[in-house]
């Protein structure tokens, strides 16, 4: 049979409808609000749900251009999306409104973009977060939503997903469809310069993490790859250069962070995604500063990308939080392995179908002891 390079389980790619990019692009969002707001009807209102951050930053919530009767709407970021915490603030938003909003913008990183994506989702097919998490379970399109990412890595400014862990039943999944998928984007390296550093190196590094995975792994396809290689480059520049912040790093960045987006679109992650996830489900560790945790107790799996890794920790003077697993129980040890190899599609993109032959419970187990 003959293979080709554009084979993969992914046969469907939808992008962002559009983006403007450059420091002082934030100048083009009241532009694209109102482009909004002229076929929406002119009661039409427009909900901004921002990153708590900006709520000292007034100097930044003066430029978004809304108006009086626009719903401006903190997200907490203390803690990652929750199906009950996006049913919440879907039943808030819907209560101050009469009709559909013009377009929700999402300012802020993973947990806010990840939330705005839910709340357009939920607010025209109705019922709860929990009811669309999975694959194409979302029925109708969401409301126009416009990305505008304040911290890079996560690339969720480009996804069809929006991560969220069910309440009930502790189940970390999204909301995996076309209509999760942002239709406009402002990218400006600007309203990364407050991002706190160690903070800065995590969530950046789930770019470089998702894009080495994606390039080890066997799912693979030319459209994919060029993403996924241009992102690792880019990221090298950032994470190797003197300044991981400096003006042209956090530009870059910016740009890695969303073809890293797209090049997940087109493929899927390997081992550390799995073991980030355990350490969040059973522990609640943040997602990006899980995926380092875990890369750094993976090297036997990606040795090179590894030592790089380490590279990057020392050129940026990085520290990365030790000893998570110590003093658990054998009970919390069961549950981390649970939590990682229920993630079959990334495990056998990585080491084939068989890799319970490699990451038997007791090879799991010893894994998270050594972070
Ligand atoms: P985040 O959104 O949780 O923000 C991290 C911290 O950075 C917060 O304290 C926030 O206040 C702060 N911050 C953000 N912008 C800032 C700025 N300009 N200045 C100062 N502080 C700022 O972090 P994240 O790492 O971007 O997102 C993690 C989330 O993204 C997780 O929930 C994860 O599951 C999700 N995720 C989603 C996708 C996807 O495709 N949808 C992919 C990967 C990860
Ligand atoms: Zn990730």
């Amino acid at each position: 049979m003959n293979t080709s390079i554009l084979d993969t389980g992914v046969k469907v790619v939808k992008n962002v409808g559009g983006f403007t990019v450059g420091r002082g692009s934030l100048m083009q969002l009241p532009t694209f609000v109102d482009a909004r707001r002229a076929v929406s009807g002119k009661n039409a209102r427009v909900v901004y749900l921002i990153d708590e951050f900006f709520r000292s930053q007034p100097e930044t919530m003066r430029r978004l251009g809304n108006q009086a009767d626009d719903i401006v709407r903190f997200v907490e970021v203390t803690d990652e999306p929750t199906t009950t915490g996006i049913d919440a603030i879907t039943n808030e938003i819907r209560s101050q409104l009469t009709g559909l909003p013009a377009t929700i913008v999402g300012f802020g990183g993973g947990t806010t973009m990840d939330t705005a994506k839910a709340v357009a989702n939920l607010l025209t097919n109705g019922g709860n977060a929990a009811d669309y998490q999975g694959w194409d379970l979302v029925k109708v399109p969401a409301v126009h939503k416009i990305a505008v990412p304040t911290i890079s890595g996560t690339g969720s400014e480009a996804t069809r997903t929006c991560v969220m862990t069910n309440t009930q039943t502790g189940l970390k999944l999204g909301m995996n469809s076309d209509f999760t998928v942002f239709d406009q984007m402002v990218l400006d390296p600007e309203l990364t310069a407050t991002v706190p550093r160690n903070q800065y190196f995590y969530t950046g590094m789930d770019a470089y993490i998702h894009c080495i995975e994606a390039l080890a792994g066997s799912y693979r396809n030319a459209v994919g790859d060029a993403y996924s290689r241009e992102t690792v480059n880019l990221c090298r520049q950032v994470f190797l250069a003197d300044d991981m912040m400096g003006d042209e790093s956090r530009e870059r960045l910016m740009v890695a962070s969303y073809l890293g987006g797209c090049a997940i679109a087109t493929s899927y992650v390997g081992v550390v995604h799995p073991f980030s996830a355990g350490l969040s489900v059973v522990l609640g560790l943040h997602h990006c500063v899980a995926n380092c945790i875990a890369l750094n107790a993976l090297g036997e799996f990606y040795p090179t990308e590894h030592r790089e890794f380490r590279h990057m920790l020392d050129a940026q003077g990085v520290k990365l939080p030790t000893g998570v697993c110590a003093g658990l129980s054998d009970e919390q040890f069961a549950a981390l392995v649970a939590a990682t190899v229920v993630h079959v599609k990334p495990l056998t993109n990585a080491l084939g179908a068989n890799f319970r032959s490699v990451l038997t419970d007791e090879r799991v187990t010893e894994i998270f002891r050594s972070m």
